[in-house]
């Protein structure tokens, strides 16, 4: 199974493409999680998109394609994988079909998670990330044990950079002016599933199971 995550920052889509994974067991890329990665432990890559991302804009492309291309043709994504977080734009989503063409492999299913932005705007400013193993919180919905340590590794919780609010407005912004339009373009292609994400996470998760198992 082949899915793409689609949504607004902030929409659920990497809390409900980790689930899938698990229950699929598949691999769940995500490429926010690969560049965090890379900036934590300072590699080119990392150093390259710090600056776009504290900012809440976009890596640019010639960056992301070839990371994502090189990751789908691991030996594990072979039985198929769940996409969170690319495409981003028209033209990752092109060179994603050329680059899948060429493998003779095709997306089965886009899952675009609907959520207002004055929901993500609340959602986001309540999230809390750790400072070394990059995990995610959140104050209300999904605290950890003791507040503003990790219940992994023990390390601070910190608002990340990017969910300060006047970067997620940037960041909402980009998505409706850049990510938004691949609504159309996975409609046109017969494979878009949209799911309301205002509900709670478990029913969201129903309710995407219920897609992928038709
Ligand atoms: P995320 O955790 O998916 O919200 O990603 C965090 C940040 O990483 C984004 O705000 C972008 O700066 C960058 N990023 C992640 N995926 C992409 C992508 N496919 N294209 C460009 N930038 C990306």
């Amino acid at each position: 199974m082949k899915i793409i995550m689609l949504g607004a920052p902030g929409a659920g889509k990497g809390t409900q493409a980790k689930k899938i994974a698990e229950k699929y067991q598949i691999p769940h890329i995500s490429t926010g999680d690969i560049l965090r990665e890379n900036t934590r432990n300072g590699t080119e890559l990392g150093k390259k998109a710090k600056g776009y991302m504290e900012q809440g804009l976009l890596v640019p492309d010639t960056l992301m394609i070839d990371l994502v291309v090189d990751r789908l043709q691991q030996k594990d994504c072979t039985k198929g994988y769940i996409l969170d977080g690319f495409p981003r734009t028209i033209p990752q989503a092109e060179s994603l079909d050329e680059a899948l063409k060429e493998l003779g492999q095709k997306i089965d299913v886009a899952i675009s998670i609907e959520v207002p932005d004055e929901n993500i705007i609340r959602r986001m400013s309540g999230r809390r990330a750790c400072v070394s193993c990059g995990s995610t919180w959140h104050i209300i919905h999904n605290p950890s044990s003791r507040e503003d340590i990790c219940d992994i590794c023990g390390e601070a919780l910190m608002l990340r950079e990017d969910d300060k609010p006047e970067t997620v407005q940037k960041r909402l912004a980009v998505y409706h002016s850049q990510t938004h339009p691949l609504i159309q373009y996975y409609t046109d292609r017969n494979i878009l599933k949209e799911i309301d994400g205002t509900k709670d996470m478990k029913d969201v998760f129903d309710n995407i199971i219920r897609i992928l198992e038709v």
